[in-house]
């Protein structure tokens, strides 16, 4: 058979008259409108369809995309003559008798009926079911589902229904299993959709049809079907097969086709080659880039010396060096005469790259301007004045930088760190807000978040990813310890002989995530706690996102100094913070914090010399929470970790997906459906290089399906 007829086969004979099945439905229901309610349905009012609302059913279309957990295999039919004991099989025969027995248990009733048909006589059991010796009568013709007892003949039942109702929807071939709620039954859910049978083929199909034919996949009406009624597990797999590539394909095209979007409406200013200034700050680091970084800026700067905006992904775990590329990268800008921007998610982290390129930058005459929203009237007057007039070179800041009264000279580009909060929506308002007299500014996206590369492609699949994954030399593996609250009082004889021998500590107090505010006072209550206790010999000190923005570079200073020993603080110290002499990072209630958290958390130490150590306090109340400090404990590599939380979370809630602007995957899982990805990145790609707009008229659908599917988070895809 040729591919084409197979899949007319697959459309025809095996899905929409399933041969072997007695279809002796006598509905006379004639199929309305996919938008109509779900009142149009027999036995549907008002009630039930409120009660259908919480299953997120609406319409007869939101039935259709109702898929089945999973299916039962009910395949396996026979007669009573032929059941082997301890077997499950289904059993068409007549009903003689029914009986209602008591039993000497207070709560356990029982009906039996004797079945009867040419070839034996068995005894059905259904207990606490007592309607049902009212329900049946000898003579009905019943089909059944249940396990072969022997003794007696007992047929304990499964499931089971009157032939000539629905003829085999429960207990024949592969039977669907539903999401229910305790109003709606699985087997009124399958009785609706048997109903809207003849609904699925008016299902249009937004993929192209010459693209089905050459990958093998079937109609989406057909594939809709088989979900739900699939005739073999092989018509099954194919059917979901072809939704996941759709699902996938969508996603894809919508990211291509944006970053295409972006590459023709935004022009960057083309920037000179690296020159001296670059050369001067490489000679000022007491270390020489690793090979990886070398690689990425290498890359990045290609980028730079094209007109197309720069739209590059950085990612590296924590430690692993990207400061010294952004710096490189901003240089460029500096070197063509023109200004980069640096912004952070945090003040605090905001404030340490400022006080750390200020640093760095020292010897080479470059000025470096900070802007954040605290800081007094007159400091932003002059931060303001020197980007406007150029006096500033680079400006350092949060958020802030990028608000409408901000003007500067010259922004040729801007690196965002710890970018992995942000989604496609976002980086376009930050293009909008950046862009002055029509130029884009280039943009590097940095993140310590590894994200493997299956997500990267949904997450960032509208960016260039470069990754350092050799760390500089000389780092040792911190060790990490689940510490149970019974070994509370040695971990703090631990940490004392650290801090005995000349070493710093961070104890990170438990996520509160309501509210800063109470945040900010666990703090200060357990810094007075540990003060009057357990480190009363050491200088302790806190530091949190409540304090205003001159208290926290005090609180920084004076613990980079070494003024401090102990710092108690919040997750505001998760990013970029970096004191070589800390050796000891303390999480209380560890199990409350997400993979990626602690592991940027325990990225504060094993920065220096120092042997150095992650105690993770807690005791744990779910499984997932053991596995995760299990893996924490297992692995340093952030790569490994996030595959393991993709593996315990699944993508939904990963890095933050749902706030990413796009909309959860309904089939697709990343985990086992990767050959699916790639397959759906290639295609889109191919598709948008024949069709760069969406333009033919058998891309309509699709363009249409984009638009309708991605078009509320990215405001852009809405015009295309
Ligand atoms: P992150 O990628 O987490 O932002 P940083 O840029 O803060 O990492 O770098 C972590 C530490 O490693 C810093 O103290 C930095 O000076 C140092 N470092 C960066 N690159 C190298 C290198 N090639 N060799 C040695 N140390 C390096
Ligand atoms: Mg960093």
């Amino acid at each position: 058979m040729t591919q084409a007829r197979c899949l007319r086969h697959f459309a025809r004979s095996s899905l929409l008259t399933p041969a072997d099945l007695p279809r002796t439905s006598k509905s006379t229901f004639n199929p309305p409108a996919l938008g109509d309610p779900l009142t149009v349905l027999k036995g549907v009012g008002p009630a039930l369809a409120r009660e259908a609302g919480r299953l997120g059913l609406a319409t007869l279309a939101d039935l259709l995309s109702h898929f089945p957990r999973r299916h039962e295999d009910f395949s396996s039919s026979r007669e009573i003559g032929q059941l082997r004991l301890g077997e499950e099989a289904t059993v068409a025969a007549t009903v003689e008798r029914v009986t209602l027995q008591r039993t000497r248990r207070p709560n356990l009733r029982v009906v039996k009926a004797t079945l009867r048909d040419d070839t034996g006589i068995l005894e059905a059991v259904w207990f606490n079911q007592d309607y049902l010796a009212d329900q049946l009568a000898p003579g009905d013709r019943l089909l059944v589902r249940g396990r072969y007892e022997g003794k007696g003949g007992n047929f304990r039942i499964i499931s089971h229904e009157l032939l000539g109702d629905s003829a085999g929807l429960h207990t024949t071939g592969l039977v669907p299993v539903y999401p229910t709620t305790e109003k709606i039954s699985v087997k009124r859910l399958r009785g609706w959709l048997d109903q809207v049978r003849p609904l699925f083929s008016r299902l249009a199909d937004p993929l192209p049809s010459g693209l089905l034919l050459e990958l093998g996949l079937p109609r989406r009406a057909d594939a809709m079907l088989a979900m739900h009624f699939p005739r073999s597990a092989a018509e099954y797999a194919l059917a979901r097969r072809r939704l996941v590539f759709e699902e996938l394909f969508l996603m894809q095209l919508a990211l291509l086709a944006y970053r295409r979007h972006y590459e023709r409406e935004r022009r960057s200013v083309a920037l000179g080659p690296a020159g001296e200034l670059s050369r001067r700050f490489r000679e000022t680091l007491p270390f020489s880039l690793t090979a990886d970084q070398e690689a990425v800026a290498a890359g990045i700067g290609t980028d730079l010396e094209g007109d197309r905006p720069m739209q590059r992904l950085l990612q590296g775990d924590v430690g692993s060096g990207k400061t010294v590329v952004a710096v490189l990268t901003l240089l460029r800008a500096v070197e063509s005469g023109r200004q980069g921007a640096l912004m952070a998610p945090t003040e605090v982290l905001a404030e340490q790259h400022f006080l750390n390129l200020k640093r760095m930058l020292a010897g080479t005459g470059v000025k470096v301007a900070f802007l954040s929203s605290r800081l007094g009237a007159k400091e932003r007057e002059g931060a303001l004045a020197a980007m406007e007039s150029g006096e500033a070179d680079i400006a350092v800041g949060t958020h802030a930088l990028i608000q409408e009264d901000v003007v500067f000279a010259e922004l040729a580009v801007v690196v965002v760190d710890e970018q992995h909060r942000f989604g496609v929506q976002q980086r376009e308002d930050l293009a909008d807000k950046a862009t002055r007299d029509g130029i884009t500014p280039h943009t590097l996206h940095m993140t310590a978040t590894p994200i493997p590369r299956t997500l990267a492609l949904t997450l960032y699949g509208d960016l260039e990813v470069s990754t350092i994954r050799q760390m500089p030399p000389g780092r040792k593996p911190v060790r990490t310890w689940h510490v149970p609250e019974a070994k509370r009082a040695g971990a703090y004889g631990f940490i004392r002989e650290q801090l005995d021998a000349g070493r710093q500590c961070y104890v990170v107090c438990p996520l509160i995530e309501e509210s800063e505010k109470l945040e900010a006072r666990a703090v200060e209550a357990e810094a007075a706690r540990l003060r009057e206790g357990e480190f009363r010999e050491y200088r302790v000190d806190v530091l949190h996102g409540q304090m205003p923005a001159q208290q926290k570079q005090e609180a920084m200073r004076r613990f980079a100094d070494g003024e401090t020993q102990v710092l108690v603080t919040t997750t505001v110290i998760e990013v970029g913070v970096d004191v070589p002499n800390a050796t000891v990072m303390m999480v209380e209630e560890a199990d409350r914090f997400g993979l990626a958290q602690l592991h940027q958390l325990r990225g504060r130490v094993g920065r220096g010399e120092h042997e150095s150590f992650c105690l993770l306090f807690a005791d744990p109340g779910s499984e997932a929470a053991v596995r995760r400090l299990g893996a924490m404990a297992s692995t340093a590599d952030g790569f490994a970790l996030a595959d393991i939380d993709l593996e315990i979370r699944g993508e939904g809630q990963l890095f933050g997906l749902r706030q990413s602007g796009f909309p959860d995957l309904k089939l697709a899982r990343l985990t086992r459906d990767q050959d699916a990805l790639k397959l759906a990145r290639r295609e889109a790609g191919k598709l948008l290089a024949a069709d760069p707009d969406l333009a033919r008229l058998e891309d309509t659908l699709l363009r249409e399906e984009i638009a309708r599917r991605f078009g509320d988070t990215v405001e852009w895809l809405r015009r295309i």
